[in-house]
């Protein structure tokens, strides 16, 4: 049973009210977290602002050592992370190991980008004796409102950059896998001064929405689904708070007509596939050229079948299970309702017989889909593959774009018109030619449309947190001749 991380020690609930952590694999309770309320993220908040104090007047240089000691404890501790994050969040350790790869990489670089700049100096009206600077300042308590998909990744991406601006920050992980987000707190950030990082657990209500709220919270870095993003939007809109909102993804897939079918089938099912198809950048649609349409399902799904399901800790398994039975059940109303108008199911369609416990579903291709499908429309968030094909490429952009999200686009062509036109026309945050979901800890990474406001990683993801002010400092003593009289 594990309390709150405030100030750098565990503290106890105000109330017995606990959340049981499951594995998604195996349906077992593997720890229980406190249910915190607006009594736990006071006192956060008031350790969080009392240490911004000290923090932010810290040298950047000494800032950057700590993160890296930060790094040095994830290596120390790495085997323990890796397990406790396939155990909560059930991918499996292969997908964990490079989980853990993106956080102690985003803690280095944003180490080193925190004390690359403070600001710039401008060409002053009078330049003898004035001088302007644009100052980028920390804006004191950041809260970080993380999903269950990536636990810690989303975090590192928003603390990181946070933490190596001067801020300190108030973390409400998931309540579905918050045991790896204090794990970190404990062994890896007990270094920082006390205050700098604190974790109250609990759900979205009181926990999330107590911090959406608090006067001395003037940034919320939250990833989540629209539906959390829109009512932290309302909540926060009257504080006129920094809000910085990753949210859901509805992803496209284009199959270009030039393709090489095996590479490029091979693409389509990591990308669709990846994390149980739970990653907000999933392939969640996908067009294929008309010319090559017969040949890539049929090749797509040989590959699928091959894909081997299982525990997320077993070395052999390819798909985890998904993070839980409401996930699921949502995800079966998506194949239901593209069966129910006219969708065919190549392969998989139903929970693997094989495992009587666990969230698992098998990967999934269809055909005979189209937009009024809430497969092609609505994000699923499960491993579904919907193909449907198209004959001109100015019609994928087409079918690409008619979504209200706009988060990430994949293309497999080597036609370079082709992808100067994909990269130009689609509206989406980050477009990938021929090598999917991979990123770059100095590319920006977000959404256009509804997936979101935020950019995170690279320069735009320190600048997140940093506030903008104008100093306009002039030394000479004489009077200006605009003054009065005039
Ligand atoms: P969710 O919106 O249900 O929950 C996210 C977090 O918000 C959780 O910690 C939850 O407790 C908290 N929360 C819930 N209600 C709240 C409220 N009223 N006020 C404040 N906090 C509240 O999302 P989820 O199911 O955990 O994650 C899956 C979603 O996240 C998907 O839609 C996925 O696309 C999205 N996602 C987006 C990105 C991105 O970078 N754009 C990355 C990963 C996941």
């Amino acid at each position: 049973m594990k309390g709150h991380w405030i100030h750098n020690q565990w503290v106890e609930n105000g109330t017995s009210e606990n959340i049981e952590v499951r594995n998604p694999a195996t349906e077992e309770i593997l720890d229980q977290v406190s249910a915190g309320s607006e009594r736990e993220v006071n006192h956060a908040v008031n350790s969080a602002k009392t240490a911004f104090d000290v923090w932010r007047k810290i040298p950047a240089v000494e800032r950057a050592a700590m993160l890296h000691e930060a790094t040095a404890k994830m290596r120390i501790h790495w085997s323990e992370l890796v397990e406790l994050l396939t155990l909560e969040e059930g991918k499996p350790v292969s997908e964990n190991e490079e989980e853990m790869e993106w956080v102690a990489g985003t803690f280095d670089y944003y180490a080193e980008l925190g004390r690359h700049y403070r600001g710039r100096v401008l060409p002053s009206p009078e330049p003898e004796n004035q001088l302007n600077l644009v100052l980028k300042e920390p804006y004191g308590v950041v809260g970080c409102i993380t999903p269950w998909n990536y636990p810690l990744l989303l975090l590192g991406w928003k603390i990181a950059p946070a933490l190596a601006a001067g801020n300190t920050v108030v973390i409400k992980p998931s309540e579905m896998t918050p045991l790896s987000t204090l794990f970190l707190a404990e062994k890896c950030l007990d270094h920082l001064p006390p205050g700098v990082v604190n974790v109250v657990t609990g759900h979205g209500l009181p926990v999330g929405e107590s911090l959406v709220t608090h006067p001395d919270v003037p940034v919320i870095a939250f990833t989540g689904s629209l539906q959390t993003g829109q009512r932290i939007s309302e909540r926060a809109a009257p504080m006129i708070k920094h809000l910085h909102l990753e949210l859901g993804g509805k992803d496209a897939f284009v199959i270009g007509p030039d393709i090489e079918i095996e590479p490029s089938v091979k693409a389509l099912a990591y990308s669709a596939l990846l994390n149980c198809g739970q990653v907000c950048t999933s392939t969640e649609r996908v067009y294929v050229a008309e010319n090559v349409s017969r040949d890539f399902t049929e090749a797509l799904v040989e590959e699928v079948k091959s894909l081997r399901l299982g525990p997320g800790i077993e070395p052999t398994t390819d798909i985890g299970p998904m993070i839980g039975e409401q996930y699921r059940a949502k995800f079966e109303t998506h194949i239901q309702d593209a069966k129910l108008h006219g969708a065919e199911i190549l392969t998989g369609g139903r929970r693997p017989p094989q495992f009587e416990r666990g969230f698992f579903y098998e990967p999934t291709v269809l055909t005979n889909v189209d937009h009024s499908m809430l497969i092609m429309s609505e994000e699923t968030f499960g491993p579904a593959i919907p193909l449907m094909t198209y004959k001109t490429f100015d019609e994928a952009i087409q079918l690409v774009n008619e979504n209200k999200y706009g988060l990430g686009a994949v293309l497999r062509s080597n036609d370079s018109r082709l992808i100067k036109t994909f990269f130009e026309e689609v509206r989406a945050g980050t477009i990938w030619i021929n090598d999917p979901l991979t990123d770059n800890y100095a590319g920006p990474f977000g959404g256009m449309k509804m997936s979101g406001n935020a950019r995170e990683l690279g320069l735009e993801g320190l600048n997140s947190f940093l506030e903008t002010k104008h100093v306009h400092w002039d030394f000479s003593p004489e009077v200006k001749d605009w003054w009065y009289p005039y």
